[in-house]
């Protein structure tokens, strides 16, 4: 009966939550590996807190927010803190895709301008705390359950959360040389084209989800570990592409 129950669970709508710590600092570290030195060299000490911490910050902003909880670990304390990355003006939160093309677009744009304006003006902390959370919301988007909700995500035969069996932990890894591109020439076009190579990942890992959900309910953790490192690498590359449009077009000046 297991099976059918894990399956069963495919057929729920877009989810709240996504990729846990660890995999987010690698998908992130990975995309930075790949950046020419003299964009790396404009965020100079920010890039170790942009991979450990910042790329966090739309999780813990929601723990703070809704459930009151401050982590341990170095990183915000309180949710004034981190506001002003993780909510857009008109107060919408920015976390992962939703799904709806006008409010993803103005999310993306909304980083992408940030990040821009800040390298633009020499302000690397800043710069890499909205490049932080853009990490985020181009991992979470892109993670293998996208089309599955939370809290229908409890196998009960065997009490299994397949949601966080899923997405708890993703190998090391690295681009292998890849070389990042320009998404596209101005930052509008750029961020309507990353958000399309975002529903392409979403829709292929819909698509791979009933294997994902089998290896998951089975516990077949090399089975994940194949689409965990296609999904994370396929969001380091997106997040790399985005990151190099916006530093080279701080260093052109467009
Ligand atoms: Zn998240």
């Amino acid at each position: 009966m297991r099976l059918p129950v894990c399956l069963a669970l495919l057929l729920v709508p877009w989810p709240s939550t996504a990729w846990d710590t660890a995999p987010h600092q690698r998908i992130t570290k990975a995309a930075l590996d790949t950046m020419p030195r003299r964009f790396l060299d404009r965020l100079g000490t920010e890039a170790t807190p942009l991979v450990e911490i910042y790329c966090i910050y739309p999780d813990r902003y929601e723990e703070m927010e809704h459930f009151g909880f401050v982590r341990k670990s170095p990183g915000p304390r309180t949710v004034a803190e981190i506001r002003q990355y993780c909510v857009r003006a008109d107060g919408r939160p920015v976390h992962g895709a939703t799904g709806d093309r006008d409010v993803d677009t103005g999310s993306l744009v909304f980083l992408f301008e940030r990040i821009l304006t800040n390298l633009s003006g020499n302000r690397p902390a800043e710069a890499a705390k909205y490049a932080g959370v853009l990490s985020h919301f181009i991992a979470d988007s892109h993670s293998p359950p996208h089309a599955v909700a939370p809290e229908e995500l409890l196998d009960l035969a065997e009490g299994v959360n397949v949601h966080s069996a899923i997405e708890r932990s993703l190998p090391e890894f690295t681009l292998r040389g890849r070389v990042p591109h320009e998404a596209g020439a101005h930052i509008l076009t750029a961020a309507g084209a990353i958000l399309e190579q975002l529903y392409a990942g979403a829709a292929q890992n819909r698509k791979n989800l009933p294997s994902i959900v089998k290896a998951a309910c089975g516990r077949d953790e090399r089975a994940m570990d194949v689409y965990r490192l296609r999904a994370g690498t396929r969001a380091a590359e997106i997040l790399a592409d985005a990151l190099y449009t916006l530093f080279h077009a701080a260093e052109t000046g467009q």
